[in-house]
């Protein structure tokens, strides 16, 4: 399929290998983030250029805002699966008293 997309929706692909982070986010605004590529007009949210540092959803999720995090999500990279503690369902379990 050929697609005639405007100037300011061109990208450098950016090869990354599993488990490599692979979300590119805007230092200068922290308000976007794109997956395995990097606008090539700059950031689209306030034009600053060559922002971008890879980082992995993972440590992303320490620091980005609920927005960032939204828009990292949105280009479909998953969360890995981080072990949960089971000690929160202990305090469920116990007999009622009453
Ligand atoms: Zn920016």
């Amino acid at each position: 399929m050929l697609s005639t997309m405007s100037d300011s929706s061109a990208y450098w692909s950016v090869e990354c290998s599993p488990g490599e982070p692979d979300l590119f986010v805007c230092m200068d605004c922290l308000d976007e983030v794109f997956r395995a590529k990097v606008p090539i007009q700059g950031c689209p949210g306030c034009g600053a250029v060559s922002t971008f540092e890879a980082f992995a959803l993972n440590s992303l999720v320490e620091w980005g805002t609920p927005e960032l995090i939204a828009k990292a999500q949105a280009t479909g990279v998953q969360l890995h699966a981080t072990p949960v503690s089971a000690d929160s369902t202990a305090l469920t379990d116990g007999p009622l008293t009453t």
